[in-house]
C-alpha cells in the first residue's frame, strides 16, 4: 500500500501486529525501573479486567466484590446487548490508572491479567473443527512503550510464566470459554434475557453476592450439591468462582453440570403457574368491576 493511501484511510493504525502468534514465537522486550517511558503505559488506560483480577484486588484490599466493583471499575459490553465486562476506572477526570505511583504499580502482586500480559495480546480461540479452545498472542507495538528496543529475547511461553499467567489463564479459562460459547451461539439463539445477563455478571465479577445466592435456600432447593462440596465451594473465593462457570454451563447453555432436585422444580413451576392464574384471576376480576356501571339514584 502506497504512502498516500495509508495516509487517506479513516482509521487510526492499529498497534497490534496482524500476526497470530504461538507460545514458541519469540519476543524481544524487557520493561525495566528506569526506563525513559516509565509509567507511560499506565497514564492512559484500557484495562478489561477477569473474574480472577477482581478476586485478587479486592482480596488485596479487603472489600466485598460489590464494593470492589462499585469503588474501581466500570462495566461495558463485550458485544452489543450481550455479556458484559468489567473494565479498570481510571483516576476522576484523566485516563491514568488509580494504582500507579512513581515508583511503578501500587498493586505490583495482584496486578491485573492485562498488564501482565503487555505488550502481548492474547487471542483466545476455537476453530469450528475442534471441541477445545486455543491460545495464540499478538505483539502490540506502541510508539511509547520503549521495552521493544531492550535486547532481552525470550519466547512467549517464558515471558507468560515469568508473569504468572500460566496460572492466572488457566483460571480464567473457564470465563473465557463461556465468552467464546457466547460469542460463537451468535444471533441463532436470539437475544440473552435480562435476567441470564444479570446472572453471568453477578457470578464472574460479583462473587461474594453469587456466595449469597449459593448459599441461599432458594438455591438448595434447586441444586443438589453434596454438603461437603457446598462447603468447599463456599469457603474460598477461587473454588466458588469455578463452581460459578460451572453453573453458567448450565443456566446458560443448558449442560448437565450440576445436579437438581427434579421433584422441587416441579413443584417451584406448579407454585409459579398457580401464582401466574391468581393474578390473572384478581386482574380479570378487577377490570370486570371497572366495566361494571354504578347504580345511579334518579
Ligand atoms: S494496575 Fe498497575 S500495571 Fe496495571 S495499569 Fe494500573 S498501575 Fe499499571
Ligand atoms: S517499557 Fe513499555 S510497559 Fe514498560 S513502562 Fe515503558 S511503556 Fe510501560
Amino acid at each position: 500500500m502506497s504512502e498516500t493511501q495509508v495516509e487517506s484511510s479513516p482509521f487510526p493504525p492499529s498497534p497490534v501486529i496482524p500476526a497470530t502468534l504461538e507460545g514458541d514465537a519469540r519476543l524481544q522486550f524487557q520493561c525495566r525501573k528506569g526506563i525513559a517511558c516509565w509509567n507511560a503505559c499506565c497514564s492512559n488506560i484500557d484495562i478489561s479486567l477477569t473474574p480472577v483480577d477482581i478476586v485478587r484486588l479486592k482480596q488485596r484490599f479487603e472489600l466485598s466484590s460489590s464494593e470492589f466493583l462499585s469503588k474501581y471499575t466500570v462495566p461495558y459490553e463485550m458485544e452489543k446487548d450481550s455479556i458484559a465486562g468489567v473494565k479498570l476506572r481510571p483516576v476522576d477526570g484523566g485516563t491514568a490508572c488509580r494504582f500507579m505511583t512513581d515508583a511503578g504499580c501500587s498493586v505490583y502482586e495482584d496486578r491485573p491479567t492485562a498488564c501482565r500480559y503487555y505488550p502481548v495480546a492474547l487471542l483466545s480461540m476455537r476453530r469450528q473443527d475442534e471441541v477445545t479452545d486455543r491460545q495464540y498472542y499478538a505483539i502490540v507495538r506502541e510508539d511509547h512503550c520503549l521495552g521493544h528496543k531492550e535486547p532481552r529475547t525470550q519466547t512467549i511461553d517464558e515471558y507468560r510464566a515469568e508473569q504468572g499467567l500460566t496460572v492466572y489463564d488457566e483460571l480464567a479459562r473457564g470465563w473465557r470459554q463461556l465468552i467464546l460459547k457466547k460469542k460463537s451461539s451468535g444471533p441463532t439463539i436470539g437475544k440473552p434475557s435480562k435476567r441470564s445477563l444479570e446472572l453471568f455478571f453477578m457470578t464472574c465479577y460479583d462473587i461474594d453476592r453469587f456466595r449469597s445466592f449459593v448459599s441461599s435456600d432458594s438455591f438448595s432447593e434447586i441444586y443438589d450439591l453434596p454438603p461437603d462440596e457446598l462447603r468447599a465451594v463456599l469457603e474460598d473465593d477461587l473454588t466458588l468462582m469455578q463452581f460459578g462457570f460451572r453453573f453458567l454451563r448450565q443456566v446458560l447453555f443448558g449442560e448437565n453440570t450440576i445436579a437438581v432436585h427434579e421433584l422441587n422444580i416441579e413443584q417451584r413451576r406448579q407454585r409459579v403457574a398457580e401464582r401466574q392464574q391468581q393474578l390473572e384471576r384478581e386482574a380479570a376480576e378487577r377490570m370486570a368491576r371497572e366495566e361494571d356501571p354504578p347504580d345511579v339514584d334518579l
